[in-house]
């Protein structure tokens, strides 16, 4: 089984990537973000919960989080691999998420970081905001906390991988298809 954890801060382009590469590798993928936004889409009391740490930038509690995650991998069982976007982030998360696989005698292969600077991830989240009609796209300040709240609780989780021997950094800076180049070379070497 293939598991990439695909991460990195905000407006890296997690999202565009995964859809690039589970089309290529045949995964499934795992985005809590949209999880959750399909639930406030949806009205439903996980949705009304998430929401109320969403628009203030902040991360949605770990409690929460990691049971909506559980539950999403067990539906997929029989999945060839999973592209998690935008989970783990949090440490608690990383070590939920293990125990969570190795019970089923399944591991994350690797952690593949998107690497971009603070500012170009504000302009770049800054023009998404226009289109992608997200409440914590449209505002700079709200941007600028979820980046906060990356460097101080999400940023750490590459150390739980690295110890592992599981990270790897990736120049996220570039066109969408050099970097999907880079990442799917870097898969291939792992398959
Ligand atoms: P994203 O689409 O990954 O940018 O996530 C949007 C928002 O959903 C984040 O700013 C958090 O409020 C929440 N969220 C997504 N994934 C997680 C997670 N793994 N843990 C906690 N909150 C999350």
């Amino acid at each position: 089984m293939l598991n990439i954890v695909l991460f990195g801060p905000p407006g890296a382009g997690k999202g565009t990537q995964s859809e690039k590469l589970v089309e290529k590798f045949n995964l499934i993928h795992l985005s809590t973000g949209d999880i959750f936004r399909f639930n406030i889409k949806n009205g439903t009391e996980l949705g009304v919960l998430a929401k109320s740490y969403i628009d203030k930038g902040a991360l949605v509690p770990d409690e929460v989080t990691i049971a909506m995650l559980k539950d999403q991998v067990t539906k997929n069982a029989g999945a060839k691999g999973f592209i998690f976007d935008g989970f783990p982030r949090t440490t608690a998360q990383a070590e939920a998420l293990d125990i969570f696989l190795n019970e089923k005698n399944i591991s994350v292969t690797m952690m593949l970081a998107l690497e971009v600077e603070e500012e170009e991830l504000v302009t770049r989240l800054l023009e998404r905001g226009k289109i992608s009609g997200r409440a914590d796209d449209a505002k700079e300040s709200i941007i600028r906390e979820r980046i906060a709240v990356y460097n101080k609780e999400t940023a750490i989780v590459k150390d739980f991988y690295e110890k592992q021997n599981k990270y790897k950094g990736i120049n996220g800076i570039g066109s969408i298809e050099e970097i999907t180049q880079t990442l799917c070379e870097t898969i291939e070497q792992l398959a």
